[in-house]
């Protein structure tokens, strides 16, 4: 997950029912005694899930070679009895729980790729509750989470109403744009899914809110030649950038909703004696709202034109001039309609937070799995997996164990099963 900002909201826990305000949360089957054995189930066999987070972590997985961890996972739902389970042609692993009537399809997924390249040390060291790993926060923990839901939905019998689809997901990180989630929601799953939760972070959080992003990579060409001989003759592709760079500088954004842009990476030039004929960088523009965002893109876009313009209006003599070629490297995609706190799914995921004892759960926005079907008007969340940790897309990623690390996993379960619904329980 990417630049996790929190707001903290505090939990309502009126007396007023939900229907009454307008939007419906959906209700907590915490009464069920199959629901609450899975809970139980779940916080005894809390050292099988840590387990399962330190060895999913030990197998690499940078960005589109996700493979060999993604055929682990498949064998470990596989063993907890999910025989059908398979991989798509993206590498999504999926395996899906049947409902016992028509309610709503919700979609639990953890990402398997990390921001990691390949032969990075992968191996975890543990310190007392500390495990310090690339990648043991992000997201083996959510892979960890989705495998204790998918154990303890099984050996909790739960039966929920609607469809419980159980994913590890490629493509989440980077330059993966989203690939996974997008094969599963615009084309295996398309129209299909009701509700989507992802299990990205630690502590118990939601954000219910995206952060779009729009990257580019931008190339200036022009004919190069001698810092002396051609002087004067020819317009420069690393100043016309720089021109463009002071342009992009000056551009002003609204603190609210929070709109950013930088310049993240410049290359080009060959030389210290030449006219540079080559340069190019990389941009990356983030909103919560769409409209700023695309105004951002829009204003920059004009900097950056100004800026060669400028560039070639400097040396009227050179027939050659700089021209400029824009390409996407990557978007992160948000709907028009922004999620709020007070949407069911949101709400539904803060009572059962409650339910299990949190006094407060932060909710905010943040740039996640989340993103696409949010884009697509499904409703959607990332959560926490519980615990705590710190240095996440850095070498010293470390996962701490909390006292009520448990309460992750629990969390995500009792979420799934209130939004697919369960038959209320009968009294004899
Ligand atoms: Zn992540």
């Amino acid at each position: 997950m990417h630049q996790l900002r929190l707001r903290h909201t505090l939990l309502c826990l009126c007396a007023v029912p939900a229907v009454l305000l307008g939007q419906a949360s959906s209700p907590l089957p915490t009464d069920q005694p199959s629901v609450k054995r899975a809970l139980d189930g779940i916080k005894s066999s809390n050292s099988w899930t840590l387990d399962q987070q330190v060895s999913i972590c030990e197998i690499p997985a940078p960005d589109f070679k996700e493979q060999a961890r993604a055929a682990e996972f498949k064998k470990r739902l596989i063993a907890l009895g999910y025989p059908n389970t398979r991989i798509d042609t993206a590498g999504n692993v999926i395996a899906e729980r049947p409902g016992t009537g028509n309610g709503p399809t919700v979609m639990l997924a953890g990402h398997l790729d990390t921001v990691f390249p390949e032969g990075t040390d992968v191996k975890v060291k543990r310190d007392g509750n500390k495990f310090s790993a690339p990648g043991i926060g992000d997201d083996c923990r959510g892979l960890a989470v989705v495998l204790a839901v998918a154990k303890a939905l099984k050996e909790g019998q739960i039966k929920t109403n609607g469809r419980v689809i159980l994913v590890g997901n490629v493509g989440e990180e980077g330059e993966g744009n989203l690939r996974g989630v997008r094969e599963l929601l615009t084309h295996g799953y398309k129209g299909k899914i009701d509700y989507f939760i992802s299990v990205d972070g630690l502590g118990l959080h939601v954000t219910d809110r995206a952060v779009g992003s729009k990257r580019y990579n931008i190339e200036f060409k022009g004919p190069g030649g001698h810092s002396y001989g051609a002087f004067g003759t020819m317009p420069s592709a690393i100043h016309a950038m720089g021109r463009a760079i002071a342009l992009i500088s000056d551009v002003e954004v609204p603190t609210n909703p929070k709109t950013t842009y930088t310049v993240g990476v410049v290359k080009g030039g060959t030389s210290v004696n030449s006219i540079a004929g080559d340069a190019s960088m990389e941009v990356d523009m983030r909103s919560e709202s769409l409209e700023n965002l695309d105004s951002a893109e829009a204003r920059i876009k004009r900097a950056i034109t100004a800026g060669v313009l400028a560039e070639n209006g400097r040396w009227p003599k050179s027939s050659a001039k700089i021209t400029v070629k824009f390409d996407t490297i990557g978007i992160r995609p948000i709907g028009a309609k922004i999620q709020t706190d007070e949407s069911p799914i949101v709400k539904t995921a803060l009572d059962a937070a409650a339910a299990l004892g949190a006094e407060r759960t932060p909710t905010g926005a943040s740039s996640t799995d989340s993103n696409l079907p949010m884009s697509l008007g499904i409703p959607a969340i990332t959560i926490g997996g519980g615990g705590k940790g710190s240095g996440a897309h850095s070498l010293t990623e470390s996962f701490e164990e909390t006292p009520d690390g448990y309460k992750g996993p629990q969390w995500a379960l009792l979420i799934v099963a209130a939004l697919a619904g369960m038959r209320a329980s009968v009294t004899p």
